[in-house]
């Protein structure tokens, strides 16, 4: 873990959030070859679950909502994590953690129960002082909309893309009037002022989902919540080309599972810093639907086209974590070797997802003749794949090799002097390391086989 935190920093994917300023906790800063990886990954699931299926409607609603819908959904009274304070320095721990970390089993406890394991297994701080009872802690960020901060004008950063697509469940059925079962997907950022952030990108207090709420006959939840299952298997393993050997699935035991969810299937990742939750698959009944038809005083209801029956829909809701699928598809490419004695380290990232597909480079870089012709073919190549072709002239051919392996680049194009009379070029692969030469006319052909 600690190899790619450096990588990822080094060479620009990720970076402390306000490091300048000595940071701040559970916030990350996304470099140039951050974004465009992370872009990657967004977009192939948003064509995968949303372009490519004519049952998906996409929607990007606001981030601050109406505090309505966080007391009707159950967020302002349970969204909560256990909390205890080391007694002498005052820091806030989980208090699960630190008994799982104790290694001690603390599914579907009570804070009393979780205070009674603390004092009968004598758990302290990681500073080995004594700790406090343990107390619930909501974990939403407050902030005042308007002028007047007070009581009346409290607002919540969403702590989950969801409740803006339940609030949205009516417009899009108003609008499109989809026949059931459909689904209605969001990306974007949720917050979460998490007690103790940790373990890089895969805990923090500002991250990104993809969610979808998929809408269905009560009658076919299980039919359903066993499809999307599969589709979620599918994308994780075809599209992300995630090994299937390191992603798990979890049965949430009824006391673990979220206030609103009748079963939930965890997806679990084998990350370099062990077995954790990738993504989750929540049956979430009518609870949403309900709420809003309580607290809006509005009909959820949906009426079949053909007049039969009418009823408030069932959800499944596939939830995604960006960083926790960026950091599943780094680790899974992340890897050293060794070539001819020299070690190295590489990005086996997939071509779909790989922030630069391939670099253009002249052999030396004080001769206008090869610079001249690199240009060319740089040019020629963007034009195939936009953006994500690279001009390379720094150092030597060999250090460009090693900083391009290290990011991922599955190609490295270079400019010679017999390219010059022979119209070709040095193409040399990530993987492999062998290097062919290839005809300019041939090459995005060659590149994209
Ligand atoms: P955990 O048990 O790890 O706290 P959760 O069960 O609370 O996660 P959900 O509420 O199901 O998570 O959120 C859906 C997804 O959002 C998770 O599977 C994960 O990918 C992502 N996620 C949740 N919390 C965070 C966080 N603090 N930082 C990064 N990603 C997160």
């Amino acid at each position: 873990m600690d190899d790619i935190i450096s990588l990822c920093k080094r060479r620009g994917f990720i970076y402390q959030g306000s490091e300048i300023y000595g940071g701040l906790a559970g916030t990350w800063d996304w470099g140039p070859l951050g974004v465009a990886l992370k872009r990657n990954i967004m977009n192939a699931w948003w064509r995968f679950f949303v372009e490519n299926r004519d049952d998906m409607y996409g929607v990007d609603a606001a981030i601050i909502m109406n505090p309505a819908v966080w007391r009707a959904s159950g967020h302002v009274a349970t969204f909560a994590d256990p909390l205890v304070e080391d007694l002498v320095t005052k820091k806030r721990y989980r208090a699960d953690h630190l008994l799982k970390t104790a290694g001690i089993d603390v599914t579907g406890l009570t804070n009393d129960d979780l205070t009674k394991l603390i004092r009968d297994n004598k758990i302290k701080s990681p500073d080995g002082n004594e700790l406090s009872e343990v107390r619930s802690f909501n974990m939403m960020f407050q902030t005042h909309v308007g002028p007047v901060s007070d009581e009346s004008s409290v607002a919540y950063l969403r702590p989950e893309t969801a409740q803006g697509i339940f609030t949205n469940y009516h417009n899009v059925v108003d609008s499109f009037y989809p026949d059931l079962p459909f689904g209605i997907a969001q990306q974007g950022k949720a917050f979460r002022n998490e007690i103790s952030p940790r373990d890089f990108i895969f805990r923090s207090r500002e991250f990104e989902q993809m969610e979808i709420e998929y809408f269905v006959d009560p009658e076919n939840w299980e039919k359903e919540f066993d499809k999307l299952l599969k589709l979620a298997h599918e994308f994780l393993e075809k599209v992300m080309q995630l090994p299937a050997v390191k992603v798990h699935e979890l049965d949430v035991p009824a006391a673990d599972r979220a206030h609103y969810s009748k079963k939930t299937i965890d997806i679990e990742f084998d990350f370099p810093i062990g077995r954790e939750e990738l993504m989750g698959i929540a049956y979430r009944t009518d609870f949403d639907l309900g709420n809003i038809e309580r607290e809006a005083k509005k009909s959820m209801e949906y009426r079949t086209k053909d007049g039969a029956k009418n009823f408030v829909p069932h959800v499944i809701e596939p939830s995604f974590g960006v960083e926790r699928l960026v950091m599943a598809v780094l680790s899974a490419a992340y890897q050293t070797d060794e070539i001819n004695g020299e070690s190295r380290s590489v990005l086996r990232l997939p071509n779909n997802l790989v922030p630069v597909f391939a670099t253009v480079s002249p052999l030396l870089k004080n001769k206008p003749e090869l610079v001249a012709k690199a240009r060319e073919v740089y040019e020629k190549l963007r034009e195939t794949w936009p953006g994500r072709v690279n001009w390379d002239d720094s150092g030597n051919i060999g250090k460009r090799y090693r900083k391009a392996d290290e990011i991922g680049v599955p190609h490295c194009i270079v400019v010679d002097f017999d390219s010059l009379e022979k119209d070709d070029v040095t193409a040399r692969d990530r993987d492999t390391t062998k290097q062919e030469r290839v005809k300019i006319s041939e090459l995005a052909k060659y590149l994209a086989s």
